[in-house]
């Protein structure tokens, strides 16, 4: 339902969980965020209002994550749990989802073959078990979201992060909004709608449907439609709000 995601230096919890604040409104059952410092990712979940997530991360979460995406939950497929609340976890790497995954069933299977074990009753979890499978074979996290992105059919935004590659988010829209911006320093935020974006961005893209990318806190690579990669000044890429 929501999506927030931020790379940067300043508190990170704080901004996705203020992000999930301004996409309230749209409603939803559960809230997640998964955050990254150096090569350790934590996760926090929590069914209900954004309070019970809130009251969890102020218990136990650092204040020097480098980058994090977070979730609020309309269930579609899978119960409203715990459990089934974003990110979703294969291995080593993390992943939030807006929309439906149509052909989930026939991943999962195929998945379950190879010794991918699922833990959710969501169609969203093989997003993330596809991604670690062909990282595994290629070791290469950018042509294995590419063959990741080009097996799933639906609508879905995505944000992806994995210990694989810990200083970028790895993102795609399709059918569901997703919008990058860059913020005042060396920073780059995500959302599904501007709202939780105001005042932290300078600039903004709306991405098009088939157009997803790689993020860095300095630089953002942009693929199109055909998933061949363009790289493109940022400065030529972000329209002026
Ligand atoms: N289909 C996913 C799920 O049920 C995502 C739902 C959403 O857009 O919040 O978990």
């Amino acid at each position: 339902c929501g999506i927030v995601g931020y790379i940067g230096k300043k508190d990170t919890t704080k901004i996705l969980l203020d992000g999930l604040k301004e996409l309230e409104y749209r409603g939803y059952d559960s809230a997640g965020i998964a955050v990254l410092k150096d090569n350790k990712i934590d996760v926090f979940k929590a069914l209900g209002k954004l309070i019970n997530l809130e009251e969890k991360v102020n218990i136990s979460a650092a204040h020097d994550y480098h980058l994090g995406i977070g979730h609020t939950r309309w269930a579609t497929h899978g119960k409203p749990t715990e459990l089934n609340a974003h990110p979703h976890l294969g291995e080593y790497s993390y992943v939030v989802h807006n929309g439906i995954i149509e052909n989930y069933k026939e991943l999962k299977d195929e998945l379950i073959q190879k010794g991918h074990k699922f833990v959710s009753q969501t169609d969203t979890e093989v997003i993330v078990h596809l991604f670690e499978n062909y990282n595994n074979k290629l070791n290469d996290s950018t042509l294995a979201f590419k063959n990741t992105i080009t097996r799933l059919e639906g609508a879905f935004s995505i944000l992806l992060i994995t210990k694989a590659e810990p200083s970028k988010i790895f993102f795609f829209k399709n059918g569901s909004p997703l919008i990058v911006a860059r913020g005042n320093e060396e920073e780059v935020l995500f959302a599904s709608s501007d709202a939780p974006l105001i005042g932290l961005a300078s600039d903004v893209v709306y991405l098009e449907d088939g157009v997803g990318g790689i993020a860095s806190a300095s630089y953002i690579e942009f693929f199109s439609d055909n998933y061949s990669w363009s790289t493109l000044p940022t400065s030529k890429q972000f329209a002026q709000k």
